[in-house]
């Protein structure tokens, strides 16, 4: 099943998918996907983010070589927002990237947890967009939190989808297209370290809990995106998520 999370009537709703793509309300009701007010179709725990995860986008940025171990760094909630959103692009910078992820949604607490059983552990998957920002890179990778947890420059979405649904996760189409135009085209069959190797490592130091997501790395196909631009990432058969690019800078939360 596909479960989602929009604000409507003044209330944050669950909702799951209905008939068309539709988003079905708690009392059956349909909205159009595209009416909906959408929010990150959970409330995650830890963000990880994996950088570098495929060979072939390490090198369409300069790497010569993917890392050995896995390169993970976090994200904070305010870097999350939902489908059909907006994301600030500053006037001031050169080049801005989307990236089309696969989300792996933790669903126990765990520790430890080898790499054949590392599927026990995962509750189900989402689309993301890990955008960044390359011009705010000091030493290329090191550091980059604000090249990447920048105020809603992490689409995810539209659904949270149970890991039942997904029976290879290791073989989905990773695509992104600017206006329209395809840009990205992968597979997570090409990941540098795969579902349960990331899980094997990140809880070989560290408990991992309910709600935790990690965001899996990109594809080759980065491309740089303008303000007005309407960015789509989709992970076959998990979700297409919709993004504008604006610029202007989001309102600043109220008190
Ligand atoms: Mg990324």
């Amino acid at each position: 099943m596909k479960h989602g999370r929009i604000r409507y009537e003044g209330r944050v709703v669950e909702v799951t998918e209905g008939a068309d793509g539709r988003v079905r309300l708690p009392d059956g009701r349909l909205l159009d996907e595209a009416e909906a007010q959408w929010l990150p179709p959970l409330e995650f725990g830890t963000v990880f983010v994996l950088g570098l995860n495929y060979a072939d986008h390490a090198k369409e940025i300069a790497f010569n070589k993917a890392p050995e171990e896995p390169l993970v760094f976090l994200k904070g909630p305010n870097a999350l927002q939902g489908h059909r959103g907006k994301t600030w692009r500053p006037a001031d910078v050169d080049y801005m990237h989307f990236e089309c992820e696969l989300g792996v949604v933790i669903g126990k607490t765990c520790r430890n947890v080898p790499r054949q059983r590392a599927y026990d552990v995962v509750a189900g998957y989402c689309a993301a967009n890990d955008y960044a920002i390359r011009d705010y890179l000091e030493n290329f990778y090191r550091p980059n939190l604000r090249v990447k947890n920048r105020d809603g420059a992490t689409p995810v979405g539209p659904w949270f989808v149970d890991a039942a649904d997904i029976p290879d996760p290791m073989n989905l189409r990773l695509r992104s297209w600017v206006n329209g135009e395809l840009k990205q085209d992968g597979n997570t069959r090409d990941m540098v370290h795969d579902i349960p190797a990331l899980i094997a490592h990140l809880s070989g130091f560290m408990t991992l809990n309910p709600g935790d997501l990690i965001l899996t790395g990109t594809p080759v196909g980065v491309a740089d995106s303008k303000a007005g631009d309407e960015i789509v990432t989709e992970v076959e058969g998990v979700g297409r998520l919709v993004n504008t690019i604006a610029g202007e800078p989001p309102a600043p939360p109220s008190h």
